[in-house]
């Protein structure tokens, strides 16, 4: 069984979408279908892995499994062999799949020897980096039976050919035989040491140095931490970050957002605030008459992104609050304080009926 990447297979990117998916299997599957391909046996194999490739990636939950442990975390109940001839004519395979017209990358073959974890992150960790440690599983060709998952032997129910035919009228429908999964072989024996999946998973754990800055959803990869393969070099860990919500700040990319209440009065008088920034406790003018949603920027009071290293400045943005409740005593003090205002104070009145009059107008 060769080893080969499900998303090369189908020629799309690791976060194609359920449609690009699809698209990407018919065509491919024409291409190669055994009809168009008589007596052709690398197209036949090519059919087999697209095929392959199609069932997992168009699977909701075997897709996850192997984006993360690859074909090997698949391979429960002694279906196709991982880690069978991993190094042999993998690069044959790759530069034939696409013509030769495409370079093929050195590391191919190891791509799928690529793992993937979750590390979560504080939004203050994230923000100022820190020092953490991954605790994680990787995949190890079981040394009892190779990588095979046991005594092996060729399946009956497509006679080894890992497609089943089916005839109708004068069109051949070719499936993956699912018994043997593709592989064409099935298990005799299952290996005891790895229960037939030819692979162990070993717990493994890292330290990891998160710079400053990182953001929900980067990766940083550690290289030689990943999946062994039969020779015993190891592919990559991709350390997926996921940085859990702050209730005050919001960040967009290096800019950090806090909303600042300030009471009603207060923002008619003007003074000074504290504020909280990332860095500490901060005053903050605010102007006389401040607007409810007034933005006030503080240079250089952001995050300092990890990818650009651009240094992002903070945003208060003013939240005008009214009190709850008001006691006999303020009623009576706001209502003076009102009617001090006189005209001013009942700006709505000449607005609205400047409006009502025109109004009036267009349907006289
Ligand atoms: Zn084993
Ligand atoms: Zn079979």
């Amino acid at each position: 069984m060769d080893e080969f990447d499900y998303y090369a297979v189908l020629e799309i990117g690791r976060n194609a979408t359920a449609e690009e998916i699809k698209r990407a299997f018919r065509k491919a599957a024409l291409k190669y279908h055994p009809d168009k391909n008589r007596d052709n046996p690398e197209a036949e194999a090519k059919f087999k892995q697209i095929n392959e490739a199609y069932q997992v990636l168009s699977d909701e939950n075997k897709r996850p499994i192997y984006d993360r442990y690859g074909r090997a975390g698949l391979n429960s109940q002694g279906s196709s062999a991982g880690f069978d001839d991993m190094f042999g004519d993998i690069a044959d395979v790759f530069d034939s799949f696409f013509g030769g017209g495409r370079k093929r990358s050195s590391g191919r073959h190891k791509e799928s020897l690529d793992i993937a974890a979750e590390l979560e992150l504080s939004f203050m960790e994230a923000v100022f980096g820190c020092k953490k440690t991954l605790k994680y599983r990787y995949a190890k060709p079981c040394g009892e039976c190779g990588g095979s998952g046991g005594k092996r032997k060729s399946c009956d129910y497509c006679n080894g050919r890992g497609q089943i035919y089916q005839r109708q009228g004068f069109m051949t429908f070719s499936q993956t035989c699912p018994k043997c999964n593709g592989s064409g072989n099935i298990l005799e024996t299952a290996c005891k040491e790895c229960k037939g999946k030819g692979a162990i998973f070993i717990d493994d754990s890292i330290e990891i140095a998160i710079p400053e800055g990182v953001d929900n959803g980067q990766r940083l990869r550690a290289s030689g931490r990943g999946a062994m393969g039969q020779s015993g070099s190891r592919g990559d860990l991709y350390v997926i970050l996921s940085v859990r919500d702050d209730p005050v700040f919001e960040r967009h990319d290096a800019d950090v957002y806090v909303q600042a209440p300030v009471f009603f009065t207060l923002a008619a008088l003007g003074g000074t605030i504290e504020v909280a920034t990332l860095r500490g406790k901060k005053n903050l003018e605010i102007e006389r008459g401040a607007r409810d949603k007034a933005q006030i920027r503080l240079r250089g009071e952001g995050i300092k992104s990890a990818t650009s290293g651009r240094q992002g400045d903070m945003i208060v943005q003013i939240k005008i609050v009214y009190p709850k409740k008001l006691s006999d005593e303020q009623e009576e003090l706001l209502t003076k304080l009102h009617e001090s205002f006189g005209q001013e104070g009942t700006a709505h009145k000449g607005f609205f009926d400047e409006i009502a009059d025109r109004v009036k107008g267009w349907f006289s």
